[in-house]
C-alpha cells in the first residue's frame, strides 16, 4: 500500500502546483500509516532525490523523450503501470490542466473513485471522506469514495506547501511507450512573467479600462507585485488581451493569495473563477458594482487615478523607485 503522486513539470521544471500535492500525498500516506511515492515523466532539469524534503519518500522517473510533451491517454497508461508496481492505492494530482486531462482517464483505467477538486485531507475515520468545491466553489461536498483504489485531484493553492528534510530515493523506471497520438508541433508561450495559474498576486482588469492601449499601468503595478495580470471574459473576447488570461466560469478557475480586480462589475461568471481568492481587492467607480459585496478591500474611484498611485506606492514601500 502507497500513496501515488504524479509530478506536473513544464519545460523540465517542477510545477509549484506539484511541491502542493507532494506535501498533501505525504500528508495522506501518514494519516493513512504508509509511505508517498511520486513518478514523473521526461527530461527534468532538477534535483529529483531534494523533492525529498517535501516528504516523497520514491520516485518513479520515466525518463523517455516521448514522454517530454503531456499527451494524456499515454500517461495515464503509464500511472497505471506505476501504481501497480508501486501498490497504490491512493494517487494523487494537482487539479490543474494536467491533472484534469490525466486523472479521469486513469480512474476509468483503474475503476477507481475520483475526487476533482479537493480542498482538504481524506477525514478516514468515517471511511475515506474527501471535502470538495462544487457550484464553481460556492459549496463544499464531502464525496465518501469506497473503490480499493482511490484517486483525488487538488484544487491549486487548497494547501500549504511544507518543506522539511530529506531525501527521495529515485528509481528509473522503464516501459515500452505506446506510439504517442498527440504530437506538438509548436507552442506558443503566455507572455506574463508570472503563469496565472500558478501565481500568488493576480492583478486583473476589466471593460473598465475602456480599451487595450490602457493595459501598460495593469502590467506596471503586476510587475510591482510580482505578480501575473488576468481579465474578464469581455476583455479576452475583443481581442485586448489574450484568452489564457480570462479568469471565470469559462476561463482559468484560480485561487491566489491576493485578487486585485479593476473595472470588473463582478458578474457571477467572473466571481465563479476567482472567488476562492484568499484576498480580494476591488478598484471600481460605481460604489454599486457587485464585485464590492465579494471583496475583503475596496476602493470605490477612478482606476486611471488610483492605479498609477498604488504602484507608485508600492514601488516606494519595496525601495524601487
Ligand atoms: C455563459 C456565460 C459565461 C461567462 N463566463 C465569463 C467568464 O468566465 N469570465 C468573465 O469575466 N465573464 C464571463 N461572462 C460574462 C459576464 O457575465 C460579464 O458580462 C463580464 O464578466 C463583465 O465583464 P467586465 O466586468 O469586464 O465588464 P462590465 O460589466 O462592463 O464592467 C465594467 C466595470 O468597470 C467599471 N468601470 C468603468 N470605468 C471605470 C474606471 N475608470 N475606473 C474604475 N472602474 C471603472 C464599471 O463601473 C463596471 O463595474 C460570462 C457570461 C455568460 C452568459
Amino acid at each position: 500500500m502507497s500513496v501515488l503522486i504524479f509530478i506536473d513539470t513544464a519545460d523540465g521544471h517542477v510545477k509549484k502546483a506539484s511541491l502542493e500535492v507532494l506535501t498533501y500525498g505525504a500528508k495522506v500516506a501518514e494519516l493513512l500509516g504508509t509511505t508517498s511515492e511520486g513518478v514523473v515523466f521526461g527530461s527534468v532539469n532538477e534535483d529529483l532525490a531534494a523533492l525529498g524534503k517535501y516528504g516523497v519518500k520514491k520516485i518513479h522517473h520515466v525518463n523517455n523523450v516521448l514522454l517530454n510533451h503531456l499527451d494524456a491517454q499515454v500517461y495515464s497508461k503509464v500511472i497505471a503501470q506505476v501504481a501497480e508496481v508501486s501498490g497504490a492505492t491512493v494517487i494523487v494530482f494537482s487539479n490543474n490542466v494536467d491533472g484534469k486531462a490525466i486523472a479521469p482517464r486513469l480512474s476509468v483505467r483503474l475503476k477507481a473513485g475520483l475526487v476533482s477538486g479537493a480542498v482538504a485531507l481524506p477525514d478516514i475515520s468515517i471511511g475515506f471522506v474527501v471535502k470538495k468545491n462544487v457550484f464553481s466553489g460556492k459549496a463544499f461536498a464531502n464525496v465518501s469514495v469506497n473503490t480499493s483504489v482511490k484517486i483525488i485531484a487538488l484544487s491549486p493553492n487548497a494547501y500549504q506547501t511544507v518543506a522539511g528534510e530529506g531525501t527521495a530515493e529515485i528509481a528509473p523506471f522503464t516501459t515500452v511507450i505506446d506510439t504517442v497520438k498527440v504530437k506538438v508541433t509548436g507552442t506558443t508561450k503566455a507572455s506574463g512573467e508570472v503563469p496565472l495559474t500558478e501565481a500568488e498576486i493576480v492583478v486583473s482588469a476589466g471593460r473598465g479600462l475602456k480599451g487595450p492601449e490602457n493595459w501598460g499601468m495593469i502590467e506596471e503595478l503586476a510587475r510591482s507585485l510580482h505578480a501575473a495580470t488576468a481579465c474578464s471574459r469581455p476583455v479576452a473576447d475583443a481581442h485586448w488581451r489574450p484568452h489564457n488570461e480570462h479568469v471565470g466560469q469559462t476561463g482559468f478557475a484560480i485561487a491566489p493569495d491576493l485578487y486585485i480586480a479593476i473595472g470588473i462589475s463582478g458578474a457571477i461568471q467572473h466571481l465563479a473563477g476567482v472567488n476562492r481568492s484568499k484576498i480580494i481587492v476591488v478598484i471600481n467607480k460605481d460604489p454599486e458594482a457587485p464585485f464590492f459585496k465579494a471583496a475583503d478591500y475596496g476602493i470605490v474611484g477612478d482606476a486611471f487615478e488610483i492605479v498609477p498611485k498604488m504602484t507608485e506606492a508600492i514601488k516606494k514601500m519595496k525601495g524601487v523607485v
